[in-house]
């Protein structure tokens, strides 16, 4: 069998690793020279900054282990600075539910606990499955579990039975507060880690991997078309060629997958409501002295985040 991948991000390697090693013969298309998409790192004057993702703790650590990504792991994982007061992260769940009580967040513990047992859930129940589970099915297994609220509430309203409005931000991102609360617990991993050399360490490892399990990975190759008939793939084009496969996964966006097949998108883009700007310092900048002690955590300030892990990262990543 022969199988197309269309993006060569951490997710169409990923499917490429795996397909390879199951013995499927596989090509990766990416429209870059570069593997990895968003997990990807440029050098500034000797200084690896990771492009556009910078954390990893998405990927489910039984990958993150099969694939021997290093991480450093700081901790406290994060520190959020709100109106002077300082709210340390620590990866230990006692150490932090203690912390964050004493420092007077008193349903933190039973926030925290929820959104753990929900993570938890979906890496047992619904991961890598051969078929998505219906609404239903995650509803019924989260009140099973006791978290059901989680897939019945708005982020908006979650957060409001647990947390002071300010701290809000630090769990969905502003503008978000209308969607399912579920993305709070996606986004909510005490398992942020920093990647030596940038996110783009993660991007080749994977591409070396899979090819040295024998895929073929096609840079530079922007495919243009799938071109599909009674359900089935015929072809797909890329720099004027037409190539045959037995399948196609596309690993681009959903909206970049309507194109290729020729109809029109079924949503409406999303406008991301913030910015990424990557600055190498000179010298760390006067920040409160208050957050001294956390300066290998992520740091959540009303600016937004800043990492300084070059400090604890020999390989110069971020
Ligand atoms: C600014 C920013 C910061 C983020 N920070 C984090 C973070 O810190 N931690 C985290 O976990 N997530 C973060 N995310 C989200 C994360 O980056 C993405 O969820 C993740 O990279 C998606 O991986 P992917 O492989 O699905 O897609 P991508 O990484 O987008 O890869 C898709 C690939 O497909 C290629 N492609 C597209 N169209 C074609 C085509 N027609 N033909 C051939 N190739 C094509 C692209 O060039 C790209 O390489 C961030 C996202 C952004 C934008």
């Amino acid at each position: 069998m022969r199988v197309c991948v269309i993006g060569g991000g951490h997710n169409g390697l990923v499917a490429a690793n795996v397909l390879a090693e199951a013995g499927v013969e596989v090509e990766v298309f990416e429209a870059r020279n570069v593997p990895g998409g968003l997990a990807d790192s440029r050098e500034f004057k000797g200084v690896k900054v990771s492009r556009a993702s910078y954390v990893l703790g998405l990927m489910p650590s039984s990958l993150v282990k099969k694939f021997g990504i290093p991480t450093i792991k700081q901790d406290p994982f994060q520190t959020l600075f709100v109106d002077g007061k300082v709210y340390p992260f620590w990866r230990e769940p006692e150490k932090r539910r203690k912390e964050l009580l004493t420092r007077g967040l008193e349903l933190f513990p039973e926030f925290d606990r929820k959104l753990l047992e929900f993570k938890k859930m979906i890496d047992e129940e619904f991961t890598f499955l051969d078929s998505p589970p219906s609404m239903e099915d995650v509803k019924e297994e989260a009140k099973r579990r006791g978290v059901e609220e989680i897939m019945e509430l708005s982020s908006g309203k979650f957060l409001e039975r647990y947390l002071p409005k300010e701290l809000h931000r630090a769990f969905i991102y502003p503008g978000m507060y209308d969607s399912p609360a579920y993305l709070v617990a996606y986004f909510y991993s005490p398992q942020w880690s920093v990647v030596p050399g940038g996110m783009g360490t993660i991007g080749k490892i994977l591409a070396q991997r899979a090819q040295s399990l024998g895929a073929k990975l096609r840079l530079g190759n922007l495919v243009s078309r799938i071109e599909a008939e009674g359900g089935r793939i015929k072809w797909i084009e890329s720099g004027r060629k037409k190539f045959q496969f037995d399948a196609v996964i596309s690993a681009t966006s959903p909206l970049v997958t309507w194109k290729l097949i020729g109809e029109a998108p079924k949503v409406q883009s999303m406008r991301p409501h913030w910015v990424k700007y990557n600055m190498v310092f000179r010298e760390i900048p006067k920040l409160p002295e208050a957050l001294k002690p956390f300066y290998a955590s992520i740091l959540d300030i009303e600016a937004g985040e800043l990492l300084f892990h070059s400090a604890s990262d020999d390989s110069l990543g971020e």
